[in-house]
């Protein structure tokens, strides 16, 4: 059955008013939320949405992150450093090194790195206690607040990101929407998200590792990403649902959570000391003897499972780049210099603009 609730009015993304209800009652930080789905476009949102001060809260240094901005053990660590190295490889095989903004870029690790690759990067953050780590550990650039308030001009950047952050946005669409005027002609965006309609999304339900709530407030699918980027005028031009940073982890999590066990316990275990849960919030030692038990087998079942979903494309996470037209500069700077259906034309069919575009 299909309801409208006033307080979500309308999707943000396609204009939908009608939302069906995917999960209710789930309880994360001693509050209970439900998952909606657009009935016109799948885009899932978490209701309620959690107040700004429940979320300064959640983000505070003393659960999300450790006050050096870490949040696993060293061993990890080492791994999450090679890892954003292999993302900036991949950016650099698809745009020229410039300026870059990482909207949402946490600890700053992957900014540093791009920095030491010669980027000229910004950063951005929810709020000064989310952007210490990264100024202070790194020296960087970090901006917080809303990115249409910031006054970057339009046209500035090379390349926008979205690591794992938008779906953290309450004005999610919008932001991209905004990014996508900052992009200079030729400028890469990209979106790395958890993927709602993922096979493990699918079979977890509301135990899904990256269901996340309330954490996120928006559940995006590959099409829907694919859809608000078109919907900005920007050319998707990869789409890779192989993720080993979070695919296969994501399955693995969610395999235990769905046995019943402590939801999330292996991750918290993984945590670095300080952001591990304490007191009555420990779970009982049973679990943790349940969880190194499993663990062998539900390892050897993620890289089956993972691979399956590459298959099909429908990976636990996915990562979607899109580009700006470079014809966008040419008909900023001479906008009434061709007939405009034919500015249109040569819009849509970006790949082999460069040849067809009129002296
Ligand atoms: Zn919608």
């Amino acid at each position: 059955m299909d309801i409208k609730l006033p307080s979500l009015g309308k999707c943000p993304l396609c204009g939908a008013t009608s939302l069906k209800p995917r999960y209710q009652g789930i309880k994360r930080y001693k509050r209970s939320y439900d998952v909606f789905v657009c009935t016109g476009c799948g885009l899932g949102i978490t209701h309620p949405a959690p107040d700004h001060a429940h979320l300064t809260n959640l983000y505070s240094s003393t659960s999300y992150r450790d006050r050096g901005g870490k949040r696993f053990i060293w061993p990890v660590e080492a791994v999450v450093r090679q890892l954003r190295t292999g993302r900036l490889q991949k950016i650099e095989r698809l745009s020229n090194k410039g300026r870059m903004l990482d909207a949402g870029c946490g600890r700053g690790l992957m900014l540093a790195i791009a920095r030491d690759r010669g980027w000229e990067v910004v950063g951005l953050e929810f709020n000064a206690e989310t952007a210490a780590p990264a100024r202070d550990e790194f020296g960087l650039h970090v901006k917080t607040g809303r990115l249409s308030d910031l006054g970057f001009e339009k046209c500035s950047f090379d390349v926008i990101t979205f690591w794992h952050s938008l779906e953290h946005l309450e004005d999610a669409v919008d932001v991209v929407r905004e990014a996508a005027k900052l992009l200079k002609p030729g400028g890469l965006l990209l979106i790395s998200a958890p993927n709602f309609e993922s096979l493990q999304s699918r079979m977890s339900g509301p135990d899904w590792f990256h269901l996340d709530i309330p954490f996120h407030m928006y559940h995006f699918s590959a099409s829907n990403i694919k859809r608000l980027l078109r919907s900005t005028g920007l050319e998707v031009v990869r789409e890779e649902h192989s993720c080993l940073e979070f695919n296969p982890f994501g399955f693995i999590q969610s395999a235990l959570n769905m046995a019943g066990l402590k939801h999330n316990l292996l991750y918290e275990i993984l945590k670095t000391g300080s952001l591990r849960p304490k007191g009555s919030e420990r779970a009982d030692t049973g679990d943790t003897y349940i969880t190194a038990l499993l663990l062998p087998f539900v390892a050897v079942a993620s890289v089956f499972f993972t691979a399956l979903e590459v298959l099909v494309r429908r990976g636990g996470t996915v990562n979607i780049y899109a580009k700006k037209s470079p014809l966008i500069k040419e008909r900023l700077r001479k906008p009434r210099k061709y007939p405009r259906a034919v500015g249109a034309n040569l819009f849509m069919k970006q790949k082999n603009h460069q040849a067809k575009m009129p002296d």
